[in-house]
């Protein structure tokens, strides 16, 4: 372990919109490999990494149920395609020499093994990176709440919230030239403003527990690292 690695244990959570690069669905092989190598980057630096990753690239239950689906089945079809995205995100890293595991939270075990957290640890602890896939295993929940609960249960010193701009901000940087990122935020701050981060679960979650959280841009090379070792842009959540 390297002494300058600024945290010992972190939780990235990548959505599933962040893996379809310049597309409008589904997985851009490029992007995903561009992403594996700043979790290899974060990883080499001797911090323990663990990943939630999005479906959202391929299903969601809300957009489904919104056309006429039962919201839950939705969620589990939703669940499912988080797992697809994981064992995309496994090859990419394990194609640059990282070991891995993914651990879902619905059992798929030829594919994945089950969700034991204990056994997640100790995977981390040898080194290994490790996929949480199917968020929760439960519907009308999201991989943002995922990434909160995993985090806790890892006792992960951060969350790591990759998006697709570089903060949080005061209305949306896209569409609006006077929009401010903040470089500090409460979790109180985003509750009550409803600003557009993370679901209210992940955030009482994340305050329940002093967890904080770091939205960054996962699209700019090598961000990750840089806002590891506490480099901008970034929002931080506390
Ligand atoms: N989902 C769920 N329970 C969970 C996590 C996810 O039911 O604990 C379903 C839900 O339908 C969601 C979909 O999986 O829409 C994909 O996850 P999410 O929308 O959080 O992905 P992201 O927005 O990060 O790509």
């Amino acid at each position: 372990t390297s002494a300058a690695a600024p945290y010992k244990r972190v939780l990235l959570k990548v959505s599933g919109e962040a893996l379809m690069g310049k597309g409008s669905f589904g997985l851009d092989p490029d992007t995903v490999s561009a992403i594996a190598a700043d979790i290899c980057d974060v990883h080499s630096m001797g911090t323990e990494v663990c990943l939630v990753i999005g479906g959202g690239n391929i299903f969601r239950g809300i957009a489904a149920a919104a056309r006429g689906m039962e919201r839950a089945q939705g969620d589990y079809a939703g669940m499912l395609a988080t797992v697809i995205n994981a064992l995309m995100m496994q090859n990419a890293l394990e194609g640059r020499g990282v070991a891995t595991r993914v651990m879902s939270a619905i059992q798929m075990s030829s594919i994945a093994e089950p969700y034991i957290r204990r056994r997640a640890v100790r995977h981390m602890e040898k080194g290994r990176v490790v996929i949480f896939a199917a968020g929760t295993g439960n519907p009308f929940f999201t991989t943002d709440t995922a990434a909160a609960l995993r985090a806790a249960e890892m006792d992960c010193s951060a969350l790591f919230k990759g998006t697709q701009v570089d903060g949080v901000y005061s209305a949306d940087p896209r569409k609006d030239p006077a929009a401010e990122r903040y470089d500090e935020l409460t979790y109180m701050d985003v509750l009550s403003r409803d600003l557009n981060v993370m679901d209210a679960s992940a955030i009482s979650l994340a305050r329940e527990n002093n967890l904080p959280i770091i939205v960054f841009n996962i699209h700019a090379p090598g961000a990750f690292a840089q806002v590891m070792r506490g480099e901008g842009p970034f929002t931080r959540i506390v």
